[in-house]
């Protein structure tokens, strides 16, 4: 048997939902990282992924017998402005395996070569930002934030023309589907309201099969979207990540974190914090992408409207009410995320303005965001206010001096200090994917020196858990080191 049992749902949808195409050959490909774990989950020999013959596949030189590949079609709002046709333009779809669950995964190859979908690109990738989605996106999923995975990465022997020539890379992504708000706009776009349909029920066939049974899964669907992007999010603020480029092409309707391309976690806490080096106006600044979100999801109820089977104005005032619902779930996912950082059990709207008012302090002080948390994790309550938080706060006395509120309010929590401390060390990573640390497994991958690439992979599987040894990724950057900007560069 071959070892990709691949089946082919989305190929069956018809021909306008894609293109048919092969991956473009590379000359030299050689597998720089291969993620065993997830080949177990996917139902896939791990043993058999090292081999001549699976390289050959992650390279785009060989598809499997069972792959129809193809790259799918997609429009999107890019930084509010519309884009009737974007698509998969170095992205190629090889098929979907079921993993043990029996959920079906799409395994798509980035950075595979042109499409019809490419406008004025190559197709391509460069190793910098596949190495750096191996990191982040598999940090992601260990730090329990529902995201994409990696499978494997290969070099591909040619060089790829940025600014300057960088070594070739291909990236295995693996996703619950590529379904974007994006995909369902560009068929609201061009009219194609049986294409809508389709594309909705094959959505929730594959991601929201409970749905078949309600009494207007179309209404359902829009609320677990909403549902599972309040929750997404609210992760996403409590790990202080930034994802950079929010446009409706890169919201996934399986609520899953896509697309990481300029994307960063924050070192000290600021919440107009921008990396992007194309996001002049902030629009995707960190304290934006609740309100971010609430606008794409807000497109993907429209798209909806045609096909509710209503009045138009009925449809309209039916997806408007729950889209309204958006603000306060996010809120109420944000307060529990926050609330359990900082060792409260049942967080309630009164101390909203309590967490809010530590995160500005945080901001002045000009604190780490992830070490802060961590610390207050870690230090017993008696030996706190002489805790050395000047080791990654410019102004310090302004955490110590809140301590003492944050012990009154601790006060009224039923659980020890014990298990206080070890409830936050579930929620308050050790370790994140800093940005500095990236960028020199970055400069070292491209001089052929995976060491910290790994390194970093296995420290970020366990984020939660202290690593003897590995104090080096756990630390702020030093002045020196601090990344101010990312870029998209794919
Ligand atoms: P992204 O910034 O990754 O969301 O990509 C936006 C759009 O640009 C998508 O349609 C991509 O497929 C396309 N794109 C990005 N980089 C390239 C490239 N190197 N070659 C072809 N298309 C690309
Ligand atoms: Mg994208």
């Amino acid at each position: 048997m071959d070892i990709f049992p691949f089946e082919n749902s989305y190929s069956s949808l018809p021909e306008r939902f894609y293109a048919r195409l092969s991956p473009t050959r590379v000359s030299r490909p050689e597998l720089v990282k291969i993620n065993s774990e997830l080949a177990a989950e996917l139902g896939l020999d791990p043993s058999k992924l090292a081999t001549e013959q699976a390289i050959e596949v992650f390279a785009g030189n060989r598809v499997p017998e069972k792959s129809k590949p193809i790259a799918l079609a997609y429009a999107g709002h890019q930084f509010g402005g519309w884009v009737p046709s974007l698509g998969d333009g170095r992205a190629i779809l090889l098929g979907e395996l079921r993993n043990q669950s029996g959920h079906l995964h799409d395994l798509q190859l980035k950075g595979s070569g042109p499409t019809p979908f490419s406008r004025n690109g190559d197709g391509r990738a460069w190793l910098g930002p596949v190495i750096r989605e191996y990191i982040v996106s598999e940090a992601m999923h260990n730090l329990d934030i529902p995201s994409t995975r990696t499978l494997s990465v290969v070099s591909t022997g040619e060089r790829v023309f940025r600014e300057r020539s960088y070594p070739g890379g291909i990236l295995t992504r693996v996703a619950r589907s590529h379904i974007r708000v994006g995909t369902f706009q560009y068929f609201y776009a061009r009219e194609d309201h049986e294409a809508l349909k389709l594309l909705a029920d094959y959505l929730i066939d594959r991601n929201y099969p409970e749905l078949k049974k309600s009494e207007n899964p179309l209404l359902s669907l829009l609320v677990q979207v909403i549902e599972g992007q309040a929750k997404l999010i609210s992760k996403w603020m409590a790990v202080g990540f930034i994802h950079g480029v929010m446009n409706t092409d890169n919201t996934s309707l399986s609520c899953e974190t896509i697309d990481f391309g300029p994307c960063a976690f924050m070192d000290r806490f600021k919440a107009a914090k921008v990396f992007s080096s194309i996001d002049h106006n902030g629009r995707y600044a960190y304290a934006n992408q609740p309100m971010i979100t609430h606008w794409n999801l807000a497109q993907f109820a429209t798209t909806l409207i045609p096909i509710l089977e209503d009045e138009k104005e009925t449809a309209i005032n039916k997806v408007t009410d729950i889209i309204n619902r958006f603000p306060q779930l996010y809120l109420d996912n944000w307060l529990s995320n926050f609330g359990k950082k900082l060792g409260m059990e049942n967080p309630t709207s009164e101390d909203f303005e309590f967490i809010t008012g530590f995160l500005n302090i945080l901001e002045k002080a000009e604190a780490d965001f992830t070490l802060t948390f961590r610390t207050l994790s870690t230090v017993p309550a008696r030996t706190l206010q002489s805790c050395h938080f000047e080791n990654f706060a410019i102004s310090p006395n302004l955490i110590v001096e809140w301590i003492p509120t944050w012990l009154e309010r601790l006060s009224r929590e039923k659980a020890s200090e014990s298990e206080r401390l070890l409830s936050m060390q579930k929620v308050n990573p050790a370790y994140i994917p800093r940005n500095h640390q990236i960028e020199k497994a970055i400069v070292e991958g491209v001089d052929g020196n995976f060491e910290r690439f790994n390194t970093m992979v296995e420290v970020l599987k366990s984020p939660f858990t202290q690593q003897e040894g590995y104090e080096e990724f756990e630390k702020a950057p030093e002045t020196n080191e601090i990344v101010t900007k990312t870029f998209c560069g794919t």
